[in-house]
């Protein structure tokens, strides 16, 4: 061999050892540009369970039903098992009887949901952080008649917010997260003098909640209503008022705004979620069941109603009527209940911050959104009956 050949088997040899590492650089970032699958959540109760899978970033998925036995299955595109987790979970509530992941393909992730019994299931992914949530229904929901408002109501206030989450600040720093506790304690003493009424609150101390785990909350609770307390933020100083929400599609760019701040997300994935047909799909056949959507839409009106009619009475100052809206929010998902989100005033508004801090002015919204509740409640057509109106 001579000289020339042996440094072109070096070259060679280096070009080689070039690719080779080209190669694996590549392989090991796409390896790191998989998105990792990092825990399993569920929520129980005898009709309903919500499983929640924590990821790092929103996946592609597929989802399929097979027999003997019964489970649903969810694939989940380009992501990771996260080594640590606990990857088996006995669930045993009659309507699961397991949830188990395991690394499919090297690409795939597979959660497995083995069924005991249900009746139907909802899926869809939230964002920010990015979660899988798939809501699993036991006894079938036309067994809940509308009857039970009548006899006894189950009402779950949900106090937005919480713990290292203060929501909205005001100009003279006033945390939307202890204004709407404070309303929604107030307002769970005015109702828990009516005998008939059930209540309870979401969180009964200043601590962090999820959104996804609120909803649960109040499925596994059997609740009758679902009422999530806010209080609202604009760029504009000036702006103010109240308005009601319940949920759906919507193309009001600020009621986008508004549910993008709720969700934790920003407004270019808002509009991104809001244009995803999937998820418009989802939540419009979940609000089918059940009349809900109409029902919430008399909720948030009669509510919407008594907070402007009483505050107009009770403040010296006009109150700017918003009206109802209606957004994609990420705590009403998969609520079986009639629910809404009130936005009781504008914290971001110098005016409305001073009101907000003051215990008369949430005193007064806190008996607004009471009285609200009560005229949903009897105009319900069975309590007409047994009334005799
Ligand atoms: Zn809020």
């Amino acid at each position: 061999m001579n000289c020339k050949s042996k440094s072109k088997g070096v070259l060679q040899f280096v070009v080689i050892l070039f690719l080779i590492s080209i190669f694996f650089f590549f392989s090991s970032s796409a390896a790191s540009h998989k998105i990792d699958v990092k825990g399993i959540r569920y929520w129980s109760s005898p009709d309903y369970t919500r499983v929640v899978v924590d990821l790092s970033g929103p996946v592609e998925f597929s989802k399929n039903r097979i027999a003997n036995p019964d489970r649903l299955y969810f694939d989940l595109q380009n992501t990771s098992l996260e080594k640590e987790i606990k990857t088996n979970l006995p669930v045993g509530d009659g309507i699961l009887k397991m949830v188990r992941a395991g690394q499919f393909n090297p690409s795939t992730v597979r959660v497995v949901l083995d069924l005991e019994k249900i009746t139907d299931f909802n899926v869809f992914i939230i964002d920010d952080p990015a979660r899988l949530v798939i809501d699993v229904y036991g006894a079938d929901l036309e067994d809940k008649k509308p009857e039970a408002l009548t006899i006894k109501r189950r009402i779950v206030i949900d106090p937005g917010h919480g713990g290292h989450d203060p929501g909205a600040v005001g100009p003279k720093n006033l945390y939307e997260k202890d204004v709407v506790f404070d309303i929604a304690v107030k307002l769970k003493k005015i109702l828990a003098e009516n005998p008939l009424n059930d209540v309870f609150l979401t969180r009964e101390t200043d601590i962090f909640i999820p959104l996804e785990e609120r909803t649960a909350i109040a499925n596994n609770k059997n609740a009758d209503l679902f009422i999530s307390i806010h209080a609202n933020a604009s760029p504009k100083r000036k702006a103010r008022g109240i308005e009601t929400y319940l949920l759906n599609w919507t193309n009001d760019e600020e009621a986008l705004r508004v549910a993008a701040r709720e969700n934790a997300i920003s407004l270019k994935k808002m509009r991104e979620m809001n244009r995803q047909m999937d998820m418009v799909k989802v939540i419009t056949e979940d609000l089918m069941r059940q009349n809900k959507r109409d029902e919430s839409v008399k909720l948030a009106n009669y509510i919407q109603k008594s907070m402007v009619s009483t505050l107009n009475n009770d403040s010296k100052k006009y109150v700017v009527d918003l009206g109802v809206k209606q957004a994609l929010f990420y705590v009403l998902f998969g609520a079986r209940m009639p629910s809404v989100l009130v936005e009781v005033s504008f914290i971001s508004n110098p005016e409305e911050e001073k009101l907000l801090s003051k215990d008369s002015y949430r005193m007064q919204i806190s008996r607004a959104i009471a009285a609200g509740l009560d005229t949903y409640i009897i105009s319900t057509p069975v309590a007409q009956k047994v009334a005799g109106i």
